[in-house]
């Protein structure tokens, strides 16, 4: 446990050195509205922080360092493909009977995810972690490589299904042991980036005027921001990824994520499998081409963003109008054409269509 321990600390070390050399920095003081703002790479992903200060005479990049560093911390903890991280452990300790000591971060983070797991009725499942290996979908945990597409005969989903259960992780809340059933894994995925920037959030909210974490795409919001204007939020094209397709306007403490068909697939025969399973057939799940969540807070929003990608149309959208403030903007495609569909409010956000 010590040496574990030991390892993690270098590791977050080593994490922050290269966040540190890499991450570029505007800080703009002489600004009317003096904020500042960087962009990066964590979680394997591009991260964005904008902070607009609560008092322009203090010195608030460390305002910046620690959210960024709140990020590096769910980094280092919750990656199921890095035998550096604490989930990595956790799963390597499935089936051992004493069950498996977590920190809080993890504990809080599991909590969260069965949160999920219970209101989507296990259409967010964080132990289908078995079947995104077995598809290819994860990465190499010395490495970081990723690994190469494969499509798994009936019979292998078949042998892995029974693994997919999250309602049978035990999980002490007081004592922080978890116990994972022989041969499960678990892959947080799903939900933590919009875990990290509600936490980057929450560690630094208490002197920020208003704030936004971005990562790759998983947002958190905070406060408002100092002109009065409401928060623009870009929401990708799902067929050209680097463009812009809707803008939402945003005027209240929330979280919004999506999910995309186009962040990691492979194509056979002309279909695209992609990186969501749907637990209760071990398929990657298909006809969704996006789906943005608008919720309380970034947690919620991307376990319930993969929830719907899983749930489809219909059901998805039940599930969302049946929740207090929560919105999902869903897109679906018919002969090569986008066609959206929105639960009861979700209009409300929009503020600019392509
Ligand atoms: P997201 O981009 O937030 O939708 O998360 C997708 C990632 O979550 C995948 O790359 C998998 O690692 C993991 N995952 C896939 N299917 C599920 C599922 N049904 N429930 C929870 N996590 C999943
Ligand atoms: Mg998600």
């Amino acid at each position: 446990m010590k040496s574990e321990k030991r390892v993690l600390s270098l590791a977050m070390v080593i994490t922050a050195l290269v966040a540190t050399l890499i991450f570029s920095l505007i800080s703009c003081a002489k600004r009317k509205y003096p904020f500042i703002s960087g962009t990066s790479q964590l979680m394997g992903t591009e991260v964005n922080i904008t902070i607009y200060p609560q008092n322009v005479e203090e010195d608030y990049d460390h305002y910046y360092q620690t959210a960024l560093g709140a990020i590096e911390e769910v980094s280092t903890v919750a990656s199921a493909y890095n035998e550096e991280s604490e989930l990595y452990q956790l799963n390597l300790s499935a089936g051992n009977e004493s069950g498996y000591t977590v920190s809080y971060l993890l504990s809080d983070l599991l909590i969260k995810a069965r949160e999920v797991y219970l209101l989507t009725d296990g259409a967010f499942d964080p132990s289908v972690a078995p079947l995104v290996s077995a598809y290819g979908f994860d990465y190499h945990p010395k490495t970081g490589e990723a690994s190469q597409p494969y499509m798994p005969t009936q019979n292998e989903i078949d042998a892995l299904l029974p693994l997919v259960d999250f309602g049978r992780v035990l999980l002490d809340e007081e004592s922080g042991v978890v116990f994972l059933p022989k041969d499960m894994r678990l892959d947080l995925g799903a939900i933590a980036k919009g875990y990290a920037a509600d936490l980057a959030c929450s560690r630094v909210s208490y002197s920020v005027k208003g704030m936004m974490v971005d990562i790759g795409g998983d947002i958190a919001i905070y406060g408002e921001r100092p002109d009065g204007e409401p928060w623009v939020v870009a929401i990708a094209d799902p067929r050209e990824p680097e463009k812009t397709f809707v803008e939402l306007a945003i005027t209240k403490n929330c979280g919004i994520a999506t999910s995309g068909d186009y962040e990691r697939y492979f194509e056979m025969d002309g279909v695209r499998y992609g990186h969501i399973i749907d637990p209760d057939t071990g398929f990657p799940a298909q006809w969704m081409v996006s789906v943005t969540v608008i919720a309380p807070n970034a947690t919620m929003a991307d376990g319930l963003a993969t929830a719907i990608f899983v749930l489809g149309v219909e059901k998805g959208l039940f599930l969302i109008n049946g929740l207090p403030d929560v919105s999902a903007i869903i897109y679906t495609e018919e002969d090569g054409r986008l066609i959206a569909h929105y639960s009861q409010n979700a209009k409300d956000f929009i503020s600019k269509e392509k």
